[in-house]
């Protein structure tokens, strides 16, 4: 019969093996009689030490107070709240604005009227949609304290429209969003097509999105029924996607 006394808690004698420095360095501490069980060790405090190493974000003087492992910095400064930002349409437009995201709207206000004041749930129409001229529009959108852009892009390679939409902040964020893109029918106002997909951040480059297709793509073929005189008009819904629905995909 097995006893289960204390020699059951007494540790293994080290394995002889005179090439390991780990066998010639465990040693047996005394056991506590009273308890059974042998004393804990002196232990590093490894949480307390990460704690204390944590770091301050690269923006913390412009008022992010997060802190951060030093393996987190550079992913959380790209996409931090207080970073610094180019003009979203600067590839297109040569516009060479750097600022602060809360000051982003006001410089599209300024700047580039046509490609801002839009709300969600807002009915859009884009021209020179043709499978023979590429065509790329960028709007911003702001929802509360939440910015997100809006990029429709066709181009002759692909002979497609794709359309995305990004939220301007985290990854993580950008997760909790999905949008909805419904277009209907200029000949028959029956006929229509909604599409849902899952938003990105911005740190991402658009046009991997676009190349891997996590976004919505249309054949211009396809779109024939929906477009007239080379104008597509759509509606985007931006929304929170609902958390019993986020559960039931885990
Ligand atoms: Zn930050
Ligand atoms: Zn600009």
């Amino acid at each position: 019969m097995l006893s289960l006394g204390n020699d059951l808690l007494e540790e293994p004698e080290p394995v002889s093996n005179s090439n390991t420095a780990l066998s010639s360095q465990r040693t047996l501490r005394p056991l506590d009689h009273s308890s059974g069980r042998r004393p804990l060790p002196a232990m590093r405090h490894y949480l307390l030490e990460a704690i204390a190493e944590r770091l301050p974000c690269p923006y913390q003087v412009a008022g992010c107070e997060v802190a951060l492992a030093t393996c987190e910095v550079e992913e959380h400064a790209r996409e931090c709240f207080f970073r610094d930002m180019l003009c979203p349409l600067g590839t297109l437009n040569t516009c060479f604005w750097t600022g602060k995201l809360t000051q982003l709207m006001d410089h599209f206000r300024q700047n580039h009227p046509l490609n801002c004041n839009i709300c969600n749930e807002s009915d859009m129409q884009v021209s020179g949609i043709c499978e023979d001229r590429d065509m790329h529009y960028v709007y911003l959108i702001a929802q509360t304290n939440m910015h997100f852009l809006i990029t429709v892009k066709t181009a002759t390679v692909d002979k497609a429209v794709h359309i995305c939409i990004q939220y301007i902040g985290s990854k993580e964020e950008a997760r909790r969003y999905i949008y909805e893109i419904h277009i209907n029918s200029v000949h028959d106002a029956a006929s229509r097509v909604v599409f849902v997909e899952r938003c990105f951040n911005d740190t991402i480059q658009v046009d991997d999105i676009f190349r891997e297709s996590k976004c919505v793509s249309i054949p211009l073929r396809k779109l024939r029924h929906y477009v007239e005189d080379e104008k597509l008009a759509f509606k985007f819904v931006i929304k929170k996607e609902a958390q019993s629905s986020a559960l039931k995909k885990k």
